[in-house]
């Protein structure tokens, strides 16, 4: 497996490395951070982590690398994912005024698994991994699901659950913002949108959305080869 960042705060790599020590157990690692990260050479399973700058074609390149020379390209936190709050870059910034412009990799890439969180539970990566080996797929179908939305937050909450009038008031959204962008009120999620960070993770976590999810794209599950 191939653990690659393609820019962001790195966060999402640290919640991948966490996790080592449980997924080296069953899978060999490959990454800068060990030492020997090779793109060169073809990967069962490639993880990315970070948005894509789409003015910096060294970037671009390195990706689509990725992508050919993988069999399965999970892009993992929400920077990959959706985006996230690198969507609100305008550029300018130094040493590279001249990026300005950050997606999710999927605008590159087809990418086959997305997984949304800022960063993500370090365990993530663990059972996403063992669904894979294992073949248990069923569960895969959300993150499968969001590699093809592409983009997810707050506001596609509020639009397709809360304002269209299927939410129960559950809460289970406003636990899981890393940003306390969600608060009830009379028990349905009003959002603070200058806390939102576009990071998806409500969508994934409220059971009606991520059904809305899998009725809207109804994609085919992609099992690891000889897994
Ligand atoms: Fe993420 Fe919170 Fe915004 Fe939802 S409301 S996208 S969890 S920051
Ligand atoms: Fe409503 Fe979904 Fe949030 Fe529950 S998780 S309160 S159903 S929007």
């Amino acid at each position: 497996m191939l653990l690659y960042d393609v820019g962001g705060c790195e966060g999402c790599s640290i919640a991948v490395i966490r996790a080592l020590p449980a997924i080296e157990s069953i899978a060999e690692v490959y990454s800068k951070y060990l030492g020997n990260a090779d793109l060169e050479r073809r990967y069962d399973i490639a993880v990315v982590t970070g948005s894509i700058c789409i003015n910096d074609r060294e970037a671009v390149e390195r990706l689509r690398r990725i992508r050919e020379n993988c069999e399965i390209l999970i892009a993992f936190g929400s920077c990959a994912a959706v985006g996230g709050i690198t969507r609100f870059c305008r550029g300018g910034q130094e040493p590279r005024p001249e990026h300005r412009t950050y997606q999710p990799i999927s605008a590159v890439v087809d990418v086959d698994y997305a997984v949304p969180g800022c960063p993500p539970a370090p365990q993530a990566i663990q059972t996403l991994l063992m669904g894979l080996i294992r073949g248990i797929t069923t569960f895969l179908r959300v993150f499968a699901a969001v590699a093809k939305a592409k983009k997810l937050s707050g506001f596609d909450l509020l639009d397709d659950v809360v304002l269209s009038g299927i939410c129960v008031g559950c809460g289970a959204c406003v636990l899981s913002c890393p940003t306390n962008a969600l608060r009830l009120i009379e028990r349905k999620p009003d959002l603070v949108v200058e806390k939102c960070i576009r990071c998806g993770t409500c969508y994934v976590r409220c059971p009606h959305a991520s059904r809305i999810l899998l009725m809207r794209y109804p994609v085919q599950i992609k099992p690891l080869k000889g897994g």
